[in-house]
């Protein structure tokens, strides 16, 4: 295709706005579905996208329109997910800015649409949802201006869900979104946008071609990974797969060149040709490191190799996440895995859980901490090592110092909850930076301890505001904490799983929180069992358990058979989802529950 005729975009938006929605609508408009063939959203295609309302893979879709071929990229909308959006931000020219026009502006609006700035893009700003009877599109018009600071007088008023504005939205994209720039007589230069693993295919590499041609029978080099691979298949979606001979300069699709893992398709390398090489790569690859932590073990400790290939085929598809095998003194055999976040980890555990039927207790996540150990005898220096897992924390007296990660994190709050979320902040260490207003909204930025946050900080922001809040994050870097281990025992024996890496000014608070919890998801025995949260030894929080004093079926009166049946099977049943710590049987879901801080 003439580069003059290629329009390459993507669609930023606040989670829920309507992004969707409206990639499904642009699909259906320019033809690449027949309305019998539009199921809804289609760029989302795996379950859990669908119910959570995000986009985890980003995927593309080749649209045509009045003689034009139009790339649509749908970039993933979470933080967690950051370089795969800046990579796919890379590969346009210009972004949809879709805001919903009752909401108007939010957090995750606003992180993407910096990012698209930075990358020059053109915007055009799509006011959505103008259907609704609370849209206010003037209000949501004076937002973007004010707090983005780019002209929405010309923004287009649509309605993804009723059809509204979609020709102008297409015609836009043509006339404002600039034409691609490329050599077509260059050495082939080409940016690994998304790689995934496909049953049938293999894995498929989504690409943007800069410089030259990428065909099918070329042999490539990956530049940052050093290999070199025959293409077998070069294509489109729209969004049915469809092959071509060729990309040439400005075009993004895909191709496959027989690889068995997306390992080794990282996101942000450049593809050159073998024979004829580019002199320098595309500038900014970066390889992801997962920044948090947690073990996943089986309930059922037989389940532990279905465990283990069932991660290895998630892995298969999911470069960013780590794992290794790990044992606990509680929990048996399992594994340490790494995530880029809170949410990447959610759904790696859901998947686990859903997709291959994994009954997993998760201990709590962990961040990775810098520790600087004290020089040992016969040592010529002092080691710095990086820890992912509190039960492998060295002796206290062994440590000279400990950093851990912090984040920046810039949170939107109507008025009336700023309150609240400036205790929460605080409670949490927060380093205020910045308060602003904008309309009835505060933006708030603070400095965080990424420790503090992984637990349950987004879960206590949505609920104190109900939801109004809206919350985007970037890591800043390590600084030096006054951090200690928090173990946790019950009837005296410690629970590995449970122990926690802590803030020493917050450890009492955090381990009488986790001790009164555990009182009350601990199901009664027929001793009594104390709770305890230490430090190193000293016994800083402590709950007691009362015995149990009646069998539980006497209030059945041994009158009804059925009744007293069921609720035996109903306790074997509870049976197989414990765990024993000596004595004492805790159910799964308290691991989880207690966790989660009041
Ligand atoms: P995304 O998270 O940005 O991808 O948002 P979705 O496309 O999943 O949309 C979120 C919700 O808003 C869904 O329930 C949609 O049906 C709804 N929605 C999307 N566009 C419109 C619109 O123009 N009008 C109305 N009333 N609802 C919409
Ligand atoms: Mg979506």
């Amino acid at each position: 295709t003439e580069l003059s005729k290629i329009r390459n975009f993507s669609i930023i938006a606040h989670i829920d706005h309507g992004k969707s929605t409206l990639a499904d609508r642009l699909i259906q408009r320019t033809g690449g579905l027949s309305e019998r063939e539009m199921s809804a959203q289609v760029l989302d295609n795996m379950d859990i996208e669908k119910e959570r309302g995000i986009t985890i893979k980003a995927q593309t879709v080749r649209l045509e329109w009045k003689g034009h071929v139009l790339n649509l990229m749908d970039t993933p909308g979470h933080v967690d997910f950051a370089y795969e959006v800046s990579r796919s931000l890379a590969a346009c020219e210009g972004a949809l800015l879709v805001v919903d026009a009752a909401q108007g502006v939010e957090a995750q609006t606003l992180a993407n649409v910096y990012q698209s700035i930075e990358h020059d893009h053109e915007i055009i700003p799509v006011i959505n949802k103008i259907d609704l009877p609370s849209a206010e599109p003037e209000k949501v018009k004076n937002e973007i201006e004010e707090i983005i600071g780019i002209d929405a007088s010309n923004a287009v008023l649509a309605s993804a869900k009723s059809g509204i504005g979609i020709d102008e939205i297409l015609d836009a994209v043509v006339e404002r979104i600039p034409a691609p720039k490329g050599d077509a007589d260059a050495p082939l230069k080409a940016m690994l946008v998304d790689s995934w693993y496909d049953p049938y295919l293999g894995v498929v590499i989504l690409v943007r071609v800069i410089d030259g041609t990428i065909r099918k029978g070329q042999q490539i080099k990956f530049m940052a990974a050093g290999t070199t691979h025959l293409i077998d298949r070069v294509g489109a979606f729209r969004p049915k797969i469809e092959q071509l001979p060729d990309l040439g300069p400005g075009e993004i699709g895909f191709i496959t060149a027989q690889i068995k893992e997306v390992a080794q398709a990282r996101v942000g390398d450049t593809l050159t040709d073998a024979k004829r090489p580019a002199a320098e790569p595309l500038p900014g690859f970066k390889e992801v490191q997962p920044v948090v932590f947690c073990g996943l073990f089986p309930v059922d400790a037989n389940d532990f190799e279905k465990l283990r290939e069932s991660i290895s085929k998630l892995r298969l598809n999911d470069a960013s996440f780590s794992f290794e095998m790990e044992t606990s003194a509680a929990l048996g055999f399992g594994f340490r895995c790494g995530f880029l976040g809170l949410l990447h980890l959610e759904i790696i555990q859901e998947r686990l859980t859903r997709e291959y039927d994994l009954d997993l207790i998760t201990t709590a996540p962990s961040v990775v901490y810098r520790l600087r150990l004290t020089k040992a005898a016969g040592e010529a220096e002092a080691r710095t090592i990086e820890l992912h897992n509190p039960a492998d924390m060295p002796d206290p007296n062994r440590i000279d110092e400990i950093e851990e990660p912090w984040i920046k994190a810039v949170i939107y709050v109507p008025d009336e909850y700023l309150g609240s979320i400036l205790k929460l902040c605080q409670d949490r260490r927060g380093i205020q930076k910045d308060l602003t207003y904008v309309g009835g909204r505060a933006q708030l930025t603070y400095e965080l301890p990424l420790n503090e946050v992984v637990f349950d900080f987004y879960d206590r922001l949505k609920s104190i505001s109900r939801g109004y809040a809206s919350f985007d994050y970037e890591q800043i870097g390590y600084r030096e904490g006054d951090l200690v281990k928090m173990s946790i025992m019950v009837n005296a024996e410690p629970v590995d799983a449970l122990s926690m890496i802590v803030h020493r000014g917050t450890a009492e608070t955090r381990g009488r929180g986790m001790c009164e919890r555990l009182k009350d998801l601990i199901p009664r025995h027929l001793f009594k069992i104390p709770i305890q949260a230490a430090i190193g030894g000293k016994v800083i929080a402590r709950e007691t358990i009362a015995a149990m004093r009646k069998d539980v079926t006497a209030k059945c009166y041994g009158g009804d058979i059925t009744r007293k049946r069921k609720l035996l099977e109903k306790q074997k049943e509870g049976k197989k989802r414990m765990r024993e710590y000596g004595s004492v049987q805790i159910p799964q879901e308290a691991f989880i529950a207690a966790l989660r801080m009041g």
